[in-house]
């Protein structure tokens, strides 16, 4: 049924339904239902379509939200689709994972008085219902070009830029050292947040467009970056940021201390029905134990959520700051309360304890000090107040810093920032390697699904200004001799 706009003064902000938390706790499936095709349209009727849109500045997409919202409520889904594919290469994904709250819903303007607009929900009831009516279709480029190029990385960002160059008809290989398509999207993100198919079916309509993928390759090993530019007319570097950062404290070595990707990647291999021994032995399963993870972000939230699900005794989150002033998204951590995980604030390890293995936390209660330079309040040790955690599997999930690509790539020329990301040209997108591009967690350090998605999209454009000037030089050359 078609709905008037400006509904949010009668209507009440509705969320899809949440599965329950005991419900939750017994499998890696979301934890939202879909809209149901009238809710989608109440809600998207919601919208103020106010003379200047605040969601669609703060989508790094910035994706042309109140449009599909108003066609949403006009029940013309297909145009939906259209409009919102055209800025988002995985709208399905987006919808799904992005932090609304610090982004688009968190800048809706009806927001002061009244709940946002449900935008990252309405999004995915768009793309679910066009994958189910057959309206997203594989790339068919107009014409093909003759010119190849090479993406390393299969993440979101070598991805986004796949697919807008494999539009334009471009010949695409993708590489990656993983066995599978999507980056962490497949390895890192959990289930819970993000279904497999869902990344799947894109990778299979990648694929039926005419990418090239190799998988199980591994740049640095197979072929070096100078190889990959002979083979191809101009190259992308997505790798994303994979170096874990460490903690430097007595018992750091003992057994069950796991750093948070090596323990979410078994989670989610066993989960995509591959046989991983470290799993299947116990070391990485949470199973029946007590399982303490240190660190306050995103990745924390799916370490802690993650061990709920595999039927832990209990799990603890240790974090040196407070609730306000944590790194994570306020909705996760609400869902990991909701599934049972307990939050120790303002509290930081000191040792860990044991003799070959892992059986407890030293920890030391925290308070809040004066701001650094960032005007960040430092956390400050609090004299005598130390405690001891039970513990059988800690994790660490302290963020990730790039790898040494120069030497792993064999490409001492590369240019890096001193923390290891790729400088490039922000006009041009190029390194100082002609040809050489790059976007992604590679470039602006780890971060979002969203931005990964944005850079790539750019990089695909400023490859293509590169690869058609180049072309047109080489034409006028032939021409004149
Ligand atoms: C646990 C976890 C949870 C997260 N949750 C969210 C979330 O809820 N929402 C959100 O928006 N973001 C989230 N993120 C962040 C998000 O996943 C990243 O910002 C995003 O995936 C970055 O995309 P990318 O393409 O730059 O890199 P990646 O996704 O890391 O992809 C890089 C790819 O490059 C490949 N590669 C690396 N080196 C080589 C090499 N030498 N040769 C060949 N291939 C190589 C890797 O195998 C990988 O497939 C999360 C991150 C983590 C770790
Ligand atoms: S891409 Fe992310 S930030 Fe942009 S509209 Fe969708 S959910 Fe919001």
């Amino acid at each position: 049924m078609t709905q008037r706009m400006l509904r949010f003064v009668k209507t009440g902000q509705q969320r899809p339904e949440k599965r329950s938390a005991d419900e939750r706790r017994e499998d890696f499936d979301e934890i939202y239902k879909e809209f149901a095709r009238e809710k989608a349209a109440e809600q998207a009727s919601r919208c103020s379509q106010c003379g200047i849109p605040f969601c669609q500045i703060h989508c790094p997409l910035h994706n042309n939200i109140p449009d599909w919202l108003k066609l949403t409520a006009e029940d013309r889904l297909e145009e939906a689709y259209e409009v919102s594919q055209a800025t988002n290469t995985f709208p399905e994904v987006c919808g799904r994972i992005c932090p609304q709250d610090r982004l688009c819903e968190g800048n809706c303007v009806i927001e002061k008085g009244f709940s946002s607009v449900t935008i990252g929900a309405v999004e995915r009831y768009i793309t679910e219902t066009a994958f189910e009516n057959g309206w997203v279709k594989p790339i068919k480029p107009r014409r093909e070009l003759g010119q190849s190029v090479g993406i390393i990385g299969a993440g979101p960002g070598g991805l986004a830029a796949a697919d807008r160059l494999r539009r334009k008809g471009y010949q695409v290989h993708v590489y990656d050292r993983y066995d599978r398509v999507g980056g962490l999207m497949v390895y890192g993100i959990p289930g819970f947040k993000l279904e497999k198919d869902v990344v799947e079916r894109r990778t299979r309509q990648m694929i039926e467009g005419g990418i090239t993928f190799h998988t199980s390759f591994n740049v640095g090993e197979d072929a070096t970056l100078e190889e990959l530019r002979a083979r191809h007319d101009a190259l992308l570097i997505a790798t994303g940021v994979y170096k874990k950062r460490e903690l430097k404290m007595p018992g750091v070595g003992l057994k069950n201390i796991h750093q948070a990707l090596t323990y979410l990647t078994a989670s989610n291999r066993t989960g995509l029905g591959d046989t991983v021994t470290e799993f299947e032995n116990g070391m990485l399963d949470a199973k029946g134990k007590n399982v303490v993870v240190i660190g306050g972000g995103d990745t924390a939230m799916d370490c802690v959520r993650t061990a709920v699900r595999q039927g832990a005794k209990s799990v603890k989150c240790l974090y040196r700051r407070d609730r306000e002033n944590m790194p994570g998204s306020v909705r996760e951590v609400a869902h990991a309360e909701e599934e049972g995980v307990e939050f120790i604030w303002l509290a930081a390890p000191q040792a860990f304890l044991g003799d070959e293995t892992v059986s407890g936390v030293k920890a030391i209660r925290m308070r809040l000090g004066a701001a650094d330079a960032s005007g960040r309040r430092s956390p400050e040790a609090v004299p005598g107040s130390e405690f001891t955690l039970e513990a059988d599997i800690v994790i660490k999930a302290l963020g990730f810093d790039p790898e040494d690509l120069p030497r792993l790539f064999g490409a001492p020329e590369l240019d890096v920032s001193r923390w290891g990301t790729v400088h490039i040209d922000f006009r041009t997108m190029m390194t100082n390697l002609e040809g050489v591009f790059a976007a992604g967690d590679i470039v602006r350090g780890a971060s979002l699904v969203v931005w990964a998605i944005r850079d790539g999209r750019d990089a695909a454009d400023a490859m293509h200004s590169y690869l058609s000037a180049r072309q047109a030089a080489e034409a006028d050359l032939a021409k004149a001799s």
